[in-house]
């Protein structure tokens, strides 16, 4: 089977040091396996978008030398394929509209469990819709985290699929995606490493495939938390890409060439006997 692999942005922002380093990543291993890298724009959230941000991130990529082989997938596009796998779980029963508040679910920790509305109907309010989690729990080896095993309803509970917005959520559009864009393996940041229970669950429950899973190490700032587009952290400099090219290499542990050469060529030099399996697994600031 072919090795698929893909990057896939939110364009809640533009592009920044932090997802340069998932972007690289992904594309480092899927070259290394001498597969494809895609690309999808997860548009699928208007409220948390920046104006230009996607157009912004599909410009800055090829700039670093990232250059995807099909063209982007759009999630503002797929209305219809999320819309027909929430009908299909809405006709196997494992979902449910919930018009629990948050104060509602205060006493459980924000989660719900019940498999069913606990909350009080109030009229003409629009429910979220839940998967039904039962008691269940869910292990898988990530090639650079290790071994993990979730138990998905001591966790998360019945977690949402289309929020009362009517917009669907993250889990349920990565899984149907990552099919359709037949993804044999996920490489993205640790910060997503507790999706990942969600999404194999929802997996098994649309009868989807699960592709494997590697979560690169998060870059974080002076103070410890992830850098993140909504704080329009570190912005990149499409116009003098190796800079930050270099200092994401090196947090990935790839030695530098001494020589100055282009984005394309720091690319290259990095994938010569690039070893995923020596990636490394903390995260911590960049320091090259
Ligand atoms: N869209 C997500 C983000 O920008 C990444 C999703 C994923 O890689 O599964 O954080």
């Amino acid at each position: 089977m072919t090795y698929r692999g893909r990057f896939a942005p939110s364009p809640t922002g533009q592009l920044h040091f932090g997802s340069l380093v998932a972007a690289v990543g992904s594309w480092l291993c899927a070259r290394h396996a001498g597969g494809q890298w895609l690309l999808r724009m997860e548009d699928i959230d208007p409220p948390r978008e920046v104006a230009g941000a996607a157009a912004g991130i599909l410009a800055t990529l090829p700039a670093f030398g990232l250059v995807a082989d099909e063209p982007a997938l759009f999630q503002s596009q797929r209305l219809a394929a999320y819309d027909a796998a929430f009908g299909q779980l809405q006709a196997n029963g494992m979902i449910f509209p919930c018009t629990c508040s948050r104060s509602e679910l205060a006493g459980s920790g924000g989660i719900h469990r019940d498999g069913k509305c606990v909350g009080s109907a109030q009229a003409g309010r629009t429910p979220a819709w839940r998967l039904r989690v039962p008691e269940v729990e869910v292990c898988f080896e990530d090639a650079v985290q290790g071994p993990q095993c979730d138990n998905l309803r001591e966790l998360v509970g019945d977690f949402v699929i289309r929020r009362a917005d009517g917009h669907y959520s993250y889990q349920l559009a990565c899984v149907v995606d990552d099919a359709r864009q037949g993804i044999t393996e996920v490489v993205r940041g640790q910060d997503l490493l507790d999706s990942t229970a969600r999404q194999i669950w929802l997996q098994r429950c649309l009868d989807l495939p699960t592709p494997a899973y590697r979560h690169l190490p998060v870059v974080l700032d002076a103070e410890g938390s992830k850098l993140s587009k909504s704080t329009q952290a570190w912005p990149l400099d499409p116009r003098d890409p190796t800079p930050a090219l270099r200092r994401a290499l090196a947090f990935l542990g790839r030695p530098l060439p001494d020589r100055v050469i282009d984005a394309q060529g720091l690319l290259s030099h990095a994938l010569a006997d690039f070893d995923p399996s020596r990636l490394p697994q903390c995260s911590g600031n960049s320091s090259a």
